[in-house]
């Protein structure tokens, strides 16, 4: 039942954690469940989808891209998209900027830190984050602002690995917190939730623990 799925996830978070449930792949009827319930934060992997699902749904729910996003496809969610996990260069940051001009709006983003020991997770080297929040051409953007940073540790039953890598990223977090003003740690899937709140995350995004199994992702 996701009514009392997201209770009870909801009931174990810290007051200061939001809850982003994830929705990719599950029907509008399904998020609608969870909305009826009281639930205003969603996140989805893919822009066509989640651009889909905003026609249908009520226009106060804050829509999360949390994929990999390809920047010819910034254009459709730039009207609506309330956060951006994913970004990984300072190219896509210039074409979220330019669509969110052209929208008469700011829109917020959180750069993806790689933190697992998988070749297939995107991000960038806390290095390459450093450098890119001190690019005179970031500093110029005006519809875009930084937030924070996003990781997804290995997929791994040991959990030592795993709170490794986001002791790893909460370190990094408290270094740039201060200067650049975040305040968003997003960090937490239904697996590893639990180590990640251990360690400092802000905002967690859960979609099987909510809606149950996906058949294909
Ligand atoms: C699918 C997905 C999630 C949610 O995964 P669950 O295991 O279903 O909780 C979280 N973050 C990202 C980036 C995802 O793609």
């Amino acid at each position: 039942m996701i009514k009392d799925n997201l209770k009870n996830i909801k009931s174990s978070l810290p007051e200061n954690v939001k809850l982003v449930a994830v929705s990719k792949t599950k029907p509008v009827e399904e998020i609608l469940k969870a909305y009826n319930a009281g639930h205003r934060d969603f996140g989805e992997n893919k822009v066509q989808e989640m651009t889909d699902k905003w026609e249908q749904l009520p226009k106060d729910i804050h829509w999360h891209m949390i994929g990999h996003v390809q920047r010819n496809k910034v254009k459709y969610m730039a009207p609506f998209v309330h956060l951006i996990h994913g970004v990984d260069s300072l190219k896509l940051l210039i074409e979220i900027n330019k669509q969110a001009k052209k929208n008469n709006r700011t829109i917020n983003c959180l750069m993806q830190v790689y933190i697992a020991k998988e070749e297939t997770k995107f991000g960038l080297d806390p290095e390459e984050v450093t450098q890119l929040l001190e690019d005179t051409a970031f500093k110029n953007l005006e519809n875009v602002r930084v937030i924070g940073l996003m990781g997804m540790a290995t997929f791994t039953e040991n959990k030592e690995q795993i709170n490794k890598e986001f002791n790893f990223l909460k370190t990094f977090y408290d270094q740039l917190k201060n200067k650049y003003g975040f305040k968003v740690l997003s960090m937490g899937m239904s697996s590893d939730y639990s180590i990640a709140l251990l360690n400092g995350s802000t905002m967690v995004r859960i979609g099987s623990a909510i809606f149950g199994e996906r058949n294909y992702d």
